[in-house]
């Protein structure tokens, strides 16, 4: 570490905290700019964790955003294994661990002082009570646990047990079906993507995990998970027994901002306003650990997905050298499941109409429009990458003015999934 002076500090090695502090470099932006990584790796892409890393035969690849020169060149300074422990927004201070420091952890405790905060920490995958990884129990946030995922899916242990039937569990039931994996999925909810997707359109999703052979057992919840050796059992609410050789517990993601406690700031993903900046002066948070207002919502919306980190990460960038976010557009994700790639764009309310375009049959191309009281709100599209755009545009232009008040209060949107 340089000296504890840093004109930027991004607390987070990401995808927003990379956004940001590309764009802050390519605006011109010429401070000291330090990055508190704390897994031991340079930022990387996760979307390839639950997908491309577990099923190709080949050795994963490097999933670096950017090469380790570039942030030399760049002079951005990546603080790899250091943790952000707390902050004093009064004082302007970030305490921070170093893993790489022998000992106890107390006793390596610094302070950085900066004149910009970025909180860029993410998420991680929410825990269940009483159930703890390791052995047969998995979970899948970072590079490390997708490497100790795809080696007990790869080494031919036949059972697979999903807890979730949310984005990230759906796409490792799909790449586990592709490995020959027996797959069992676990969710309490009627449908899966309950909070994204109207009933209808969970049920198309329920209904290709089915074709596909994923036992899925909707409404149903997990009551004990005991693990004897390498095999797990987990007795469900029906009352019946599963024996797993794997279990991938995949129940959504909580903000990762528990070091904030001590702060004033308040648990869960951070309020913001459309440039990122926090109630805190300084302070600014972006990806998956904030919460930006969605335009077309007028609310603010804890996304926890890829292109909402790189919008948030840039539009924080933006403000910090004076200029506004730029224009905003509905909210997307992806996911890629059965080799259909599944987009969202927009909101989609439980209570909606739906239009579809397309075969909805397997391997077919469709989009379901959906309108909340007659007016666009989302549109799913289910391998038709072309039409995003037009889908983008069919949303926006129900709103000629999108709402662009600043948060005042966080309350959970009921339609948004995360991962
Ligand atoms: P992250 O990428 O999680 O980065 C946060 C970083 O901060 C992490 O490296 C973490 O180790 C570090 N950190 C945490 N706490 C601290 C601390 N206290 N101090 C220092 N560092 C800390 N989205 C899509 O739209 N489509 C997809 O197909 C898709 N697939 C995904 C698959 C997986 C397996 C996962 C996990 C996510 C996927 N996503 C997908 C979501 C997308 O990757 C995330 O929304 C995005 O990575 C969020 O970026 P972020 O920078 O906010 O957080």
């Amino acid at each position: 570490m340089r000296s504890t002076d840093v004109d930027v500090l991004i607390a987070g090695g990401g995808l927003a905290a990379q956004r940001c502090c590309e764009t802050l470099r390519r605006l011109g932006f010429d401070g000291r700019i330090a990055m508190l990584c704390e897994e031991p790796r340079a930022p990387y892409d996760r979307p390839p964790l639950s997908k491309g890393v577990l099923t190709d035969p080949d050795e994963p690849r490097e999933l670096s955003f950017r090469p380790a020169a570039w942030y030399e060149e760049n002079d951005v300074e990546l603080l790899l294994g250091v943790t952000a422990r707390g902050l004093d927004a009064t004082a302007r201070v970030v305490t921070v661990t170093d893993s790489r420091s022998n000992g106890d952890d107390a006793r390596h405790e610094q302070t950085l002082r900066y004149r910009q905060l970025v909180i860029a920490t993410g998420s991680r995958p929410r825990q269940l009570p009483g159930v703890s990884c390791g052995g047969p129990i998995h979970q899948l946030r970072t590079y490390t646990d997708a490497l100790a995922l795809r080696a007990a899916l790869r080494q031919g242990n036949g059972r697979l047990v999903v807890l979730g039937a949310g984005l990230v569990g759906m796409e490792v039931a799909s790449a586990a079906r592709g490995l020959g994996l027996d797959v069992t999925m676990i969710e309490a909810a009627p449908t899966p993507l309950a909070r994204a997707l109207p009933a209808t359109l969970g049920h198309w999703i329920a209904g290709l995990h089915h074709r596909y052979g994923v036992d899925m057992r909707l409404s149903t919840t997990v009551e004990r998970i005991g693990v004897r050796g390498d095999t797990a059992t987990l007795t469900l609410s029906d009352g019946s027994e599963l024996n797993a050789d794997t279990v991938l517990v995949a129940a959504g993601t909580v903000a990762a901002t528990e070091w904030l406690a001590a702060s004033g700031i308040a648990p869960g993903p951070i309020p913001t306003d459309r440039s990122g900046r926090t109630e805190l002066p300084f302070v600014y948070a972006a990806g998956d650990a904030a919460c930006f207002p969605d335009p077309y919502l007028g609310e603010p919306v804890p996304t926890q997905h890829w292109e909402a980190a790189v919008r948030q990460g840039t539009a924080v960038a933006r403000a910090i050298v004076g200029l506004d976010p730029a224009e905003p557009v509905p909210a997307m994700f992806w996911s890629d499941q059965h080799g259909q790639r599944i987009q969202l764009v927009g909101h989609a309310p439980a209570q909606c109409d739906i239009e579809l375009d397309g075969e909805e049959a397997l391997g077919e191309p469709f989009v379901a429009w959906i309108k909340c009281d007659g007016r666009p709100a989302a549109a799913l599209l289910v391998n038709r990458p072309d039409v995003l755009p037009q889908a983008r545009r069919w949303i926006a232009g129900a709103f000629q003015h999108p709402d662009q008040t600043p948060v005042s209060v966080i309350h959970q949107n009921p339609t948004t999934e995360s991962r």
